[in-house]
């Protein structure tokens, strides 16, 4: 015991000199020249590679690491001396240190190396930055993006959540004010989503695209996300339903935005005891208005376009034009037309075996403009469903059914253009072929 105590005193010792010999009052800004900004990645789970523990977490500046702590022998200290890397960002106060010697860099602003790390971890933004949004943008690499169009990694997983993450930040009214506020004391689900949005729409981004595999996860502990099957319409309407429960302000912006109205009259078969039909009328609103695909037999061997059924997006819409196409049938009437109307293209039984093979794949034509009611809408957004077939080795993981995969395609009022979002990359996509795929949910917005 007493040897151990002993051992324990000499090894201290030790440290302290190793410490004593590089201690020096002022931060050395020489360190600054070793951080390598392509080496940092802060989309994923913030803690320690060593404990494992979310709490008081410091990203290495050199290599990219997370380590707890700033004490001495804590992971972050060790680190430090062992690998002789120096420069360390607190991931919860944005502050700078240069360990092991524990010195605060107290005018970080100053150093514009500095500020544009801290501006990767938690992008701000001023309402003038929005005006020039979007806009060309160049990563590390010098490769050019479009703020605002961002792709994602882990498509093959988390493709649905990127749509509808993309969807919302291109909500102007949502966009702006998760961009321009700060959600500290709102609680963990809307901070992490803020964040999520504000690093879309992010000029400086360090590589041209996102992560979001953390954030769902988080939503998948944390929040008690385990919808299955998912699809983007199941997530965006959790995500919304999430936020309306989470944010009084966010939820009167979505109410106020998104919600519409439909009323149903249902007429009854048969006269009631006092001799009158049956006439039963309900409101309902609504986030997402589904619109019913007419049925048809799946071609046998043609998948050519030629022989894909199509429909126009105006007959789909009669059925809410308040009109009756038999006298038992219920009648729909759209009397709240939001700024942003959703659409979902009703493709899946769900109680089917294979909901993804027996899809109905009838294409929707559809122009950029469309006109219900007296409102005039321009398309914003279009979510298209694609197959990803099982390869010949994974032919059971998906039980025989084939595997959905979403594209996002948005357009910038800017420069009048569409531009595709599949996984990490965009490309710019003529208007005029966007109907060639199976769309599933369409962003509309109101013109003014
Ligand atoms: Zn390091």
């Amino acid at each position: 015991m007493e040897v151990d105590k002993k051992r324990r005193h000499s090894e201290n010792e030790l440290k302290q000199e190793v410490v004593k010999k590089i201690k020096s009052p002022e931060p050395n800004y020489a360190y600054l020249e070793t951080v390598v900004r392509e080496k940092l990645d802060f989309d994923s789970e913030k803690i320690c590679c060593i404990t494992l523990s979310p709490l008081n977490v410091y990203c290495c500046l050199v290599c990219g690491h997370y380590y707890q702590g700033r004490h001495e022998r804590s992971p972050a200290f060790i680190h430090s001396i062992d690998e002789n890397h120096h420069v360390f960002l607190n991931l919860t106060s944005l502050k700078f240190y240069i360990l092991p010697q524990n010195v605060h860099i107290s005018h970080d602003s100053k150093v514009q190396l500095l500020n544009s790390i801290k501006f990767a971890v938690y992008p701000t933004y001023c309402p003038r930055d929005l005006e020039s949004f979007p806009r060309q943008c160049f990563d590390l690499n010098n490769r050019a993006y479009m703020n605002g169009f961002i792709g994602f990694t882990n498509a093959a997983t988390y493709d649905y959540a990127h749509s509808v993450l993309l969807l919302m930040s291109h909500m102007a009214p949502l966009r702006d004010h998760f961009l321009l506020n700060h959600f500290d004391n709102q609680g963990e689900f809307i901070k992490r989503l803020s964040i999520c949005i504000k690093k879309i729409w992010s000029p400086k981004l360090f590589k041209h695209y996102l992560s979001i595999d953390d954030f769902v996860a988080y939503l998948k502990v944390k929040e008690g996300f385990n919808l299955d099957p998912i699809d983007p319409r199941f997530f965006l309407l959790w995500l919304f339903n999430k936020i309306c429960s989470t944010s009084n302000q966010l939820k009167s912006i979505l109410n106020q935005s998104c919600k519409g109205k439909v009323r149903i009259a249902k007429f009854g078969n048969e006269p009631d005891t006092s001799g009158s039909v049956t006439n039963k009328v309900i409101a309902k609103p609504f986030w997402v208005l589904t619109l019913d695909l007419p049925e048809f037999s799946p071609f046998e061997d043609g998948n050519s376009v030629d022989d894909l059924p199509q429909i126009n997006i105006t007959k789909l819409l009669t059925k809410f034009a308040n009109s009756r196409s038999s006298s038992t049938s219920p009648v729909f009437e759209l009397t709240r037309l939001p700024q942003f109307l959703i659409f979902h293209f009703n493709r899946f039984d769900r109680n089917s075996e294979h909901p993804v093979k027996n899809r109905n794949q009838t294409l929707v034509e559809f122009s950029s403009e469309l006109e219900i009611l007296d409102a005039k809408y321009r398309l914003k957004a279009n979510v298209v469903h694609v197959i990803i077939k099982p390869s010949s080795t994974d032919g059971n993981t998906f039980n025989g059914d084939e595997k959905s995969h979403w594209i996002t395609q948005l357009y910038d009022d800017k420069s009048e253009k569409w531009i595709e979002i599949d996984g990490i990359n965009t490309t710019d996509k003529e208007a005029e072929l966007l109907f060639l795929n199976e769309t599933f949910i369409q962003v509309w917005e109101k013109k003014k």
